[in-house]
């Protein structure tokens, strides 16, 4: 039996996403509850931020042509703490204000506290001359009325909902979660919970691939049906599908994407769809399935994630998260890779991109954890990211390689 070519990342990429055309669902949420969601219309400001000019200290609002000569001595006319506004300034005076105050009429900087001093009766005296401008932010220095603040497609994190809410909006168009059914293929496979350890049959595993994909799924703003374990027979696994794609965008499998006896969802996809296996030129995660699982008047994506936990956990990083937000309208997919120095050697090239599980160092350089193996999710808890290591690439200590970050991936 020949063997397939193996298909470059690079290429299967924009294959897959090719396919995830952005749901029409919309939805108006509250902006306290939009965090992880994705903006379904351009955000534009109604007004100025701020919409007044203000004082960023407490001190005096005063005339800058007043005060040309350290300690000037001024009348202080007028008090205005924030949320109340003063009135017109004029030469000789000077007005109490308070941080977020708005600039009286006629005042053209503040001088802080410190650098004045309160004197008999109603008189302040200015032990330091300010240019004009000072302390003062200026009204739509942060937005100003008419502009595009967030973009449709833009990924909702708490400084965005900041910056919607410093615009007065309450609710926010954000894109229907897509609904993903979940499920995980293998006769081994136990839940935890279900089975304690120390009553474990011989061959029996606990199912811990669910618990991640289940996770990184809710993250990236889906709405999951957990289906649970499903046996490795060709009846369940295609009754299952077949009822999962009935009200959901994508069914998520893991296991079951190698090409042995056991592994039933080829045929069952095939069945009820069409389907694509892949053998990525990736390490971890060779196998990985797309397909389409049709229902009533149109189709439901498929995937299918190998079982190992660590290739699972990878190829989801690298193809499932980029096409669950794009199916949200998401426009930046892509993660970053960061240039990083490499505090160890990788001797033997693999003829595959590797996704090298490491961790910073104290000395900011990358340490290598010591066992690779695509089953050992240890790796993935002691790691803080991957170096993305180009096929066929030899990494000697003090190379520069490119790091992926965890937190921002599984963000
Ligand atoms: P498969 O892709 O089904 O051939 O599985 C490859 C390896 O991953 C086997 O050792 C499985 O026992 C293991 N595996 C499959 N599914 C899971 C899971 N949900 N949790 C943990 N290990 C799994
Ligand atoms: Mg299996």
């Amino acid at each position: 039996m020949t063997r397939p070519p193996l298909l470059s990342l690079d290429d299967a990429l924009p294959q897959l996403l090719a396919q995830a055309r952005a749901l029409t669902g919309v939805q108006s949420v509250s902006t306290f509850e939009a965090d992880g969601r994705v903006l379904a219309q351009d955000v534009t400001a109604a007004l100025q931020v701020p919409p007044q000019d203000n004082s960023s200290m407490d001190g005096y609002a005063i005339r800058v042509a007043d005060c040309a000569q350290e300690g000037a001595v001024l009348r202080v006319t007028q008090r205005i703490p924030a949320g109340t506004h003063g009135t017109q300034l004029h030469a000789g005076e000077a007005a109490r204000i308070f941080t977020g105050a708005p600039i009286p009429p006629g005042a053209d900087a503040v001088v802080m506290q410190e650098d004045c001093e309160a004197l008999e009766g109603d008189q302040v005296k200015v032990n330091k001359a300010v240019p004009v401008g000072q302390w003062i932010r200026r009204s739509g220095e942060d937005v100003t009325r008419g502009a595009t603040v967030l973009s449709k497609g833009t990924r909702l994190s708490p400084a965005e909902l900041g910056l919607a809410a410093s615009i007065g909006l309450a609710q926010l168009q954000v894109s229907a979660r897509p609904r993903v059914a979940l499920f995980s293929t293998g006769d081994e496979l136990v839940m935890p919970g279900d089975v304690a350890p120390e009553a474990m049959l011989a061959g029996a595993i606990y199912n811990s691939n669910r618990f991640f994909l289940r996770a990184m799924l809710q993250r990236l703003g889906c709405e999951v049906t957990d289906l649970g374990i499903v046996p490795d027979k060709r009846d369940a696994t295609i009754a299952a599908l077949r009822d999962a794609a009935q009200h959901h965008d994508l069914i998520l499998t893991s296991g079951g994407v190698s090409v042995g006896e056991e592994d039933h969802i080829k045929p069952a996809v095939e069945s009820l769809g069409e389907l694509n296996l892949w053998q990525l030129a990736i390490k971890p995660g060779k196998p990985f399935a797309y397909g389409k699982v049709n229902r009533d008047g149109g189709a439901c994506h498929f995937m299918g994630l190998p079982g190992n936990p660590v290739s699972s956990f990878v190829t989801f990083l690298l193809l499932v998260r980029p096409f669950v937000l794009a199916l949200q309208g998401v426009t930046k997919t892509d993660i970053a890779r960061t240039d990083m120095t490499a505090h160890f050697d990788w001797p033997r090239a693999d003829k595959r991109r590797e996704f090298l599980r490491v961790k910073r160092n104290a000395q900011g350089s990358l340490d290598l954890f010591p066992n690779q193996s695509s089953g050992v999710l240890t790796s993935a808890v002691w790691g803080d990211g991957v170096v993305d290591n180009p096929a066929g690439q030899t990494i000697s200590k003090g190379d520069t390689v490119r790091f992926i970050s965890f937190a921002e991936w599984l963000a």
